[in-house]
């Protein structure tokens, strides 16, 4: 199938105007991948018309946080989606989506302040920003994220719900390189040797789970464990933190349902996952 590909907003909303049925929507920043892909065939099951935006959100990046480095590659990214059922391919440019004058943020509160938040300040006023403008302009019926980024998925089930969206969001599984890797555009960054470290997050997060199955609750006996398996990789901690699922706060003692949620650095790449303790 070969998806229309539209990269201005007016195209992009008259076009959705004369749309009939079901909008799955995958709002993603390219470079696309497996993790990806996987949005996109939820998509075609679930809805009637896909459309993928593709937009490297540039108020989403820290100011230390290099964006002109951030790997991009529209062509492949459009092969890609020309292989399965989508119809539209949404990329506008920065000066479309923020052109001079831009004024207005939507911000989540508090949820935005805790795990990724406290290193990354700006974050997510970046992405709910984006993901509203976004919303308004293909007003999906579905939009379909990954649970590999879990506090953007709680962030914007949020958003959606006090903003009176009438986009329903569906989260999708973590996926995963055959070793356990999240797949995410930013392993690019790694070397050989630093994808090798990098493995350290998920055999930390199964390490907790198999701590939780031997009758081990204390979140801080679990996280030093943790703490041991990724510094023995080089792996630098931002944050490890058990918490609800809903609430995103921190809990102390483990139970079936809760998350794990971490960040590490790795070879100066911070790398993010998380697992649903059973
Ligand atoms: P990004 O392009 O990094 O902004 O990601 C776009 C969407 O893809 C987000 O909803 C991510 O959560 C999702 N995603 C990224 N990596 C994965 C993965 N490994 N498994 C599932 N979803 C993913």
């Amino acid at each position: 199938m070969n998806p229309k590909l539209i990269n201005s907003i007016e195209e992009m909303s008259t076009i959705r105007r004369q749309l009939k049925g079901k909008i799955g929507f995958i709002p993603t920043m390219g470079f696309l991948h497996e993790g990806h892909l996987s949005l996109v065939s939820a998509a075609e099951k679930q809805s009637d018309i896909v459309i993928v935006s593709i937009f490297v959100n540039p108020t989403q990046f820290n100011v230390n946080e290099d964006l002109s480095n951030y790997p991009r590659n529209i062509e492949r990214d459009i092969e890609l989606l020309s292989n399965m059922k989508v119809n539209y391919i949404f990329f506008p440019t920065d000066e479309q989506m923020y052109p001079e004058g831009f004024k207005t943020w939507v911000n989540v509160d508090k949820i935005t302040q805790v795990l990724c938040g406290i290193s990354r300040p700006t974050h997510f006023r970046g992405v709910t920003t984006i993901v509203a403008k976004l919303m308004n302009i293909i007003d999906p019926d579905l939009m379909f994220m990954g649970e590999k980024d879990f506090q953007q998925l709680v962030v914007l089930k949020q958003m959606v719900k006090d903003l009176n969206f009438r986009t329903k969001i569906v989260g999708c599984s973590i996926v995963r390189e055959e070793d356990g890797l999240a797949l995410s555009s930013r392993n690019k960054y790694l070397t050989n040797e630093g994808r090798k470290k990098a493995l350290c997050l998920n055999k930390s997060l199964l390490l907790a789970q198999k701590l939780f199955s031997e009758d081990i609750r204390s979140s801080n006996k679990i996280i030093s464990q943790m703490t041991i398996l990724i510094e023995d990789n080089e792996g630098i901690i931002d944050y490890i933190e058990v918490i609800d699922q809903e609430s995103l706060e921190h809990i102390s003692e483990l139970k079936s349902g809760c998350r794990i949620a971490l960040a590490i650095i790795v070879e100066n790449t911070r790398l993010i996952d998380n697992i649903k303790i059973i």
